[in-house]
């Protein structure tokens, strides 16, 4: 099976791209972070600290998390409930990056991960996936874009939900996820050695999606896989 990790910063249109990429190259793609937005969905619901280890892990064991593919797109379940809604709220999102700075955490999703490249040819996005989750891929991508317009992107995003924040809010937790993806012990968000840097910050998102594009149609008919 042929795979892509992509990996990079919160809001850098990392799971937009690698979607639209996914598609035109008939791969399926795996967004990561939903897996561990459900586990945070599940701790806040269940009263549970997400920083706190000692009350997270032993909750895993009551967790199922699992992934389904209707027309292509992506839906996360949780014990069986589809939650691919309710992960989104910021509040999920902040506790998201407690929950997956815990290696146990980490740990327990590794397989439905692994599962999924040894399956599917895909095109897989999250924070560690080139560095640790699929350390073989044949491409890496280390997609980026400076905190000031991945944090405009998200605002927009927001807005047209019709859950405005104000600006400077959503640029205050663009940067520091940034910080706690990057500074945690557990598999850090960080570009692989062999990864390309893929900045998308001057670029359009059709740009950023041709560009995805042609670096796969490249690195699979150099394997020809
Ligand atoms: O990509 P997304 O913003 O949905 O990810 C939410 C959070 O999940 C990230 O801020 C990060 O803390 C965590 N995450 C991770 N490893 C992944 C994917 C996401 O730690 N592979």
């Amino acid at each position: 099976m042929f795979s892509v990790a992509i990996d990079g910063p919160a809001g850098a249109g990392k799971s937009t791209v690698a979607r639209a990429a996914a598609l035109r190259t008939g791969m399926i793609y795996v967004d990561t972070g939903a897996l561990y937005r459900a586990i945070a969905l599940h701790m806040l619901q269940a009263k549970i600290d997400p920083a706190d280890a000692l009350q997270v892990v032993p909750a895993l064991s009551a967790i199922k998390v699992e992934l389904s593919y209707v027309e292509g797109r992506q839906r996360v379940f949780l014990n069986g409930e589809d939650v691919s809604e309710k992960i989104r709220t910021p509040e999920v999102s902040m506790a998201t990056s407690a929950v997956s700075a815990i290696p146990q955490v980490r740990e327990y999703l590794m397989e439905t991960q692994r599962g999924m490249a040894e399956k599917y040819h895909v095109v897989m996005d999250g924070r560690d996936i080139g560095t640790v989750v699929l350390p073989n891929a044949p491409l890496k991508i280390f997609l980026t874009a400076s905190p000031e317009v991945r944090a405009k992107r998200r605002y927009e995003e927001l807005s047209a939900k019709g859950a405005p924040q104000n600006y400077e809010q959503v640029l205050a937790e663009v940067i520091q996820r940034d910080y706690n993806d990057s500074h945690r012990k557990a598999a850090p968000l960080k570009q692989a050695e062999d990864a390309v840097l893929l900045d998308t910050s001057n670029l359009t998102l059709e740009q950023s999606i041709a560009e995805l594009v042609e670096l796969i149609h490249n690195r699979r008919m150099e394997t020809q896989q």
